[in-house]
Formats: C-alpha cells, sequence, structure tokens
C-alpha cells in the first residue's frame, strides 16, 4: 500500500500530477481543495463554511479539514493507496494524519514536493484563473496571502516529513510529462 502525500506550494502542480499518478498507481485521489469545492458547489453547510476562509485565500480551520478528510479515507475501505494532495497543510493536519493512518496500520509512504520558484507559480495561477473560475486564483492579493499561508503555516511540514525520512523534493519546472516522469521515478523507488 502507498500512502503518497504530494506537496508544495498553491500552483505547483499538484492536482496535474495527481491525476496522473492515481491511474498509473491505482490510488485513490484526495484534493482537500476539491472535497471543498464541491461542497460549496452543492451549497451543504461545509462548503458554506469553507468558502468563507477560500475566497480570503486563507486555510481552513484545521478541525473541520481533517474530519473531512477522515470521513474521505473512510469512503474507500479497499483502496490500494492514496494520493493527498493540498493535505496535510499545518502541523496538527500532519499529526492527525499520522494518527489516523498509523492506527489502520497502512502509514504515509512519502512526502513528495514539487519545487517551483514563487514567480512560475504566481503565473501559473493567473493563467489557470483565466480557465477555472476559481475566485482565489483570480486575484494577485488573494493569490500572495495564499503564499503566505504556506510560508507561515504549511513549509515547516518538509521539517516534519524529513525527520522520518520520508521527505523527497522533485524539480516541479518543466513540461507535465517531464514531471511525471520524475514522480514516477521517486515513487518506484519507494
Ligand atoms: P487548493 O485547491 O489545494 O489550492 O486549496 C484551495 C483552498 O482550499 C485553500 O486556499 C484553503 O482555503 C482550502 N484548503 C484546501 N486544503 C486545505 C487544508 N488541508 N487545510 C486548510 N485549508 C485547505
Amino acid at each position: 500500500m502507498k500512502n503518497i502525500v504530494l506537496f508544495g506550494p498553491p500552483g505547483a502542480g499538484k492536482g496535474t500530477q495527481a491525476d496522473f499518478l492515481k491511474t498509473l498507481y491505482h490510488l485513490i485521489h484526495i484534493s482537500t481543495g476539491d472535497v471543498f469545492r464541491n461542497n460549496i458547489k452543492g451549497n451543504t453547510a461545509l462548503g458554506l463554511l469553507a468558502k468563507s476562509y477560500m475566497d480570503k485565500g486563507d486555510l481552513v480551520p484545521d478541525k473541520v479539514t481533517i474530519d473531512m478528510l477522515k470521513d474521505e479515507v473512510d469512503k474507500h475501505p479497499h483502496a490500494k493507496g492514496f494520493i493527498f494532495d493540498g493535505f496535510p497543510r499545518t502541523s496538527s493536519q500532519a499529526t492527525a494524519l499520522d494518527n489516523f493512518l498509523n492506527a489502520k496500520g497502512t502509514p504515509i509512504s512519502a512526502m513528495i514536493a514539487l519545487e517551483v520558484p514563487e514567480q512560475l507559480l504566481v503565473e501559473r495561477l493567473l493563467n489557470r484563473g483565466l480557465t477555472s473560475g476559481r475566485p482565489d486564483d483570480q486575484d494577485e492579493a488573494k493569490i500572495r496571502n495564499r503564499f503566505n499561508e504556506y510560508e507561515t503555516k504549511t513549509a515547516i511540514l518538509v521539517d516534519y516529513y524529513s525527520a522520518q525520512h520520508k521527505f523527497i523534493g522533485i524539480n516541479g519546472v518543466g513540461s507535465i510529462e517531464e514531471i511525471t516522469d520524475r514522480l514516477r521515478k521517486a515513487i518506484d523507488s519507494l
């Protein structure tokens, strides 16, 4: 069983790459951002709450996010493994994920980080905003706030997984195929 945390700042290409990897390795892809967006579309209470944070580029509170993530994992009792995309984003989330998966006897195999310089990330996000319809991709101030959230709350998780010898850094600049190739090499080495 392979449980992979696909990590990186907004715009690093996590969602794009997860789409390929889930097919290649028969893994369940859980994007917490997508689950929130589906809840917003469905007008659920969770969606309404999440929207108030997401529209500003702030992180949704841990408790809500962690409970939601656990529910998503539990929907797939026969999964061969998971790709976590956009989760964990804080230390509490990382600890909760470890506790949850370790109790199931299926720990995280690796945290694979897509490394991309910030200026390229801004360009990618603004470009995506032209077609994604995501309010948080269309405004440079919101994008900067998302980076700030990443720098202050999320980037530290590199240390968390390094301490467990599970961190793998990947160059996230290049064509989609080149990056998929780098990721495959990393995953095949696990
Ligand atoms: P993403 O689709 O991963 O870029 O996430 C979009 C937005 O959803 C983020 O800016 C947060 O507001 C929210 N979000 C997604 N995942 C998380 C998470 N693990 N913790 C807190 N907020 C999250």
